[in-house]
C-alpha cells in the first residue's frame, strides 16, 4: 500500500484517535498530526513556551508522503558542563506504546513548570545534562503501528543477534524474524542498515555521552504483563552485563528511598532473549567509554485490559489506557521514578560502589537474579 493509501486507510478508521466524520473536507497535514498523533502536537506547545535553558532540535524528519513529514525531536537541559553525568529519556520506539510518549510529556512539563520558580531544581539541574526523546518512531505511532512505517520493529533492528546457544528462551516470531514485514517483530534485511529513527538514536546517544563518566538511560515501553517493571540488560544473553554491580547499586538505592514502589526490577532475560536490541547494541559499543546504565521500563499494561476488557477491541488497546482517568493516573505514576532518576544520576558519586565493594554487589545480585 502506497503511504497516501495508508494515511487515507487511517483517517477513515475506526482506530483513529479522533475519526473523521464522512463528508468533510479532506484536511492538511498539519490537522492530520494534531488528530492523528496528538503527542507531536502537545510537544511542540510545550517547546513553544520552554524556559531558557531548554534546547530542542529536530535530528530528522521521517516522511510518510510527500506533504507529511514527521519530526524526532531531541530535547537537552541542565548544565553546558561537558563532564556532568547524562540522564537520557525515551519513548515510542514502539509505536502501540504511546504511553510512553505520555509520561515523558508529563515530566517534561512540570519540569518546565518548576524550573521557573523552583530552586532545588535549578541546583539540581546544574549537577546534570538531561537528553529526552519523547517520540522515537513518530511515524509508527501516527500510523498505529509497534513498527515504523517501513513495518520495521525499531527494537529488533540493530546488528545484534541473540548469542548461539540461548535459543530455547527466544520465542519465535517475537524475539525477531527476517521473514518479513507481514508479520510484526520484523527485523529488516540483514544487510541493510539501521533504519533512520534507530540512526538518529545512536547519533543522539553518542553525542549526549562523548567525554561524560557516566550515564544512565531509561526507555519507555508497554504491553509485557500485570507488574510495571524496570530492566537491565540484555536481551541478546543470558550472561549478566559487565556493571551488574552499579545496577544492583541503583536498584537498592531505589528500593531504599522509595520502600512502597511497585516495580520489579530484574533483568529482562529473566523472561524472555531477543535479537537485535538496539540498547544492548549501544551499550556494547560505549562500555569502553563510559559507565553506561541502559534501563527499560515496561508498563504492565495488561492490568488496564484486565478492568476494561474492551479495550482488547482497539488496535492500542493492549499497550495503552484507554479510559482518561486511568491514562493520567498512568502518567502520575511514574514520575517518582523520573525525579529520582535526575536525583541519582546528579549524585552518582554519592552511590555508585568503590572498587572493593564490587564484587560483593556482583554476587548479591547474581544470588538475587540469576538462580536458573
Ligand atoms: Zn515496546
Amino acid at each position: 500500500m502506497s503511504s497516501s493509501r495508508v494515511l487515507e486507510s487511517i483517517t477513515t478508521s475506526p482506530f483513529a484517535i479522533h475519526p473523521l466524520s464522512s463528508g468533510q473536507r479532506p484536511e492538511t497535514a498539519r490537522e492530520h498530526i494534531a488528530r492523528s498523533l496528538p503527542e507531536l502536537a502537545q510537544l511542540e506547545r510545550l517547546l513553544a513556551k520552554a524556559p531558557d535553558g531548554v534546547n530542542s532540535r529536530i535530528e530528522a524528519s521521517v516522511a510518510l508522503s510527500d506533504e507529511l513529514h514527521l519530526p524526532i525531536y531531541s530535547i537537552s537541559l541542565g548544565t553546558r558542563d561537558p563532564h556532568a553525568p547524562l540522564l537520557l529519556l525515551s519513548a515510542g520506539l514502539h509505536g502501540i506504546e504511546r504511553i510512553g510518549s505520555e509520561v515523558l510529556l508529563g515530566f517534561l512539563a512540570g519540569l518546565f513548570e518548576r524550573m521557573q520558580w523552583d530552586q532545588a531544581i535549578t541546583t539540581l539541574l546544574e549537577k546534570l545534562h538531561i537528553v529526552v526523546l519523547p517520540i522515537v518512531n513518530p511515524g509508527g505511532m501516527l500510523l498505529r503501528t509497534r513498527a515504523n512505517p517501513n513495518g520495521i520493529d525499531l527494537n529488533r533492528n540493530a546488528p545484534i543477534d541473540v548469542e548461539p546457544g540461548q535459543h530455547k528462551r527466544i520465542f519465535w516470531p517475537t524475539g525477531g524474524q527476517r521473514l518479513g514485514a507481514f508479520l510484526p517483530w520484523y527485523r529488516g534485511r540483514k544487510s541493510s542498515p539501521m533504519e533512520l529513527e534507530n540512526r538518529v538514536l545512536q547519533a543522539v546517544v553518542r553525542r549526549a555521552v562523548s567525554g561524560r563518566p557516566v550515564a544512565i538511560s531509561l526507555d519507555i515501553h508497554s504491553g509485557f504483563g500485570c507488574r510495571d517493571r524496570i530492566w537491565i540488560p540484555y536481551a541478546y544473553r543470558r550472561r549478566p552485563i559487565a556493571c551488574l554491580p552499579e545496577m544492583k547499586a541503583l536498584a537498592d538505592l531505589w528500593a531504599g528511598s522509595n520502600p512502597h514502589h511497585n516495580y520489579q526490577f530484574e533483568p529482562q532475560s529473566n523472561h524472555y532473549l531477543a535479537h537485535g536490541d538496539v540498547w544492548d547494541y549501544l551499550h556494547n559499543q560505549l562500555e569502553q567509554e563510559l559507565l553506561f546504565l541502559p534501563l527499560t521500563l515496561e508498563l504492565g499494561s495488561w492490568n488496564w485490559l484486565r478492568k476494561r476488557p474492551r479495550q482488547l477491541f482497539n488496535r492500542l488497546g493492549l499497550f495503552h489506557p484507554l479510559v482518561p482517568h486511568r491514562l493520567k493516573r498512568a502518567v502520575r505514576d511514574h514520575q517518582s521514578l523520573l525525579q529520582f532518576l535526575m536525583s541519582a544520576v546528579a549524585s552518582c558519586e554519592a552511590w555508585l560502589p568503590a572498587t572493593d565493594d564490587r564484587e560483593s554487589l556482583r554476587e548479591a545480585a547474581i544470588e538475587l537474579w540469576y538462580q536458573e
